[in-house]
């Protein structure tokens, strides 16, 4: 196939790229020039995040449909179940079939502050989304546990039962402890999971910004991090050499450790990600007829 094919010539390297809906025109412009960047290292999809409980569906959609009207690259819309019924869910996985989308991140979302205990998962939107067609799926997985999870083992039980339930790849949660995601990785197999467990990596260059996130989502910040960005808050051109530095040292562990996927959480720029898929050999294109 033509994405085998790529791959060859990346040497075995697959790498998507994820987005998010602009709010703004400067922020559209800013996400159309990255696309535009990104799009000769012929990723395998680029994802475009739906936030849970924003009720801004359009977005992710416009997004959708001016990539798959305007460039050759594979669209993945994020699908989340927390905030739709089931009738409402299959609806929008047929429009989107229609409308010729064939690859979605299947999400749960986060719950809303003060909700009740869930009682639907991601494994069963991905049912529902095989049940109406036989599309690529992604879901999420969790090197460092997810935050709601009872413990490590019960998470990687919800995980096996999205990958029997039909997902086709994992996704995984941000991390900067490399040894935390190769554990999961050797876990995973053990558990009889026989789907690749992508590394999502997130290029840094605010880590104020990442300080806070990183706390909601149970992620940890080793400390050698934190040396990295030390004295560098008011110094972005500084950070952002050192954030291309630490997420480069990462994919070449990740590399010789037999990663050949790379998600990248681009948000929505293109720099970092460009040059840390250079270093993994990731480069432009051009796809022969043969
Ligand atoms: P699930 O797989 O359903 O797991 C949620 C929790 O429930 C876990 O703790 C799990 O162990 C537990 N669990 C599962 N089944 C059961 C059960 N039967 N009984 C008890 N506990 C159970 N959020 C957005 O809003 N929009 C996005 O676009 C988005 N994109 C993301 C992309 C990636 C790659 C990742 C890693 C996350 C993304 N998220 C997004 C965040 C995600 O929605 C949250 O992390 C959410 O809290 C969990 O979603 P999930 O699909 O992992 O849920």
């Amino acid at each position: 196939s033509l994405n085998q094919s790529l791959a060859e010539l990346n040497g075995g390297i697959n790498v998507s790229f994820e987005f998010f809906p602009p709010s703004t025109p400067e922020m559209e412009k800013l996400l159309w020039s990255s696309i535009r960047r990104l799009e000769p290292l012929n990723p395998k999809f680029v994802s475009v995040t739906y936030g849970a409980n924003s009720g801004v569906r359009d977005r992710t959609h416009s997004v959708i449909d001016r990539i798959q009207n305007e460039t050759n690259l594979v669209a993945a819309p994020h699908l989340t179940l927390v905030d739709a019924e089931e009738a409402e869910l299959r609806d929008l996985a047929k429009q989107y079939w229609e409308n010729g989308v064939r690859s979605i991140v299947a999400l749960r979302g986060d719950l809303p502050d003060g909700s009740l205990k869930p009682t639907r998962f991601a494994a069963d939107l991905v049912g529902l989304l095989k049940s109406v067609a036989d599309f690529d799926i992604s879901v999420a997985a969790y090197p460092e546990v997810h935050p709601e999870a009872a413990n490590a083992q019960a998470d990687l039980i919800n995980l096996k039962r999205k990958i029997d339930a039909g997902a086709n790849r994992a996704i995984t949660q941000f991390f900067f402890d490399v040894e935390s995601y190769l554990r999961f990785r050797d876990r995973c197999v053990a558990a009889g999971i026989d789907v690749e467990i992508v590394p999502g990596i997130l290029p840094v260059t605010n880590f104020t910004q990442l300080k806070r996130f990183a706390g909601m989502t149970n992620v940890s910040l080793p400390s050698w991090l934190h040396k990295q960005f030390d004295g560098l808050e008011d110094d972005p051109s500084t950070r952002q050499l050192v954030g291309a530095n630490v997420a480069i040292d990462m994919v070449k562990v990740l590399s010789r450790e037999g990663v050949k996927d790379f998600h990248f959480y681009t948000l929505n720029r293109a720099e970092l990600t460009y040059a840390i898929c250079h270093t993994l050999g990731v480069r432009p294109q051009v796809a022969s007829a043969s």
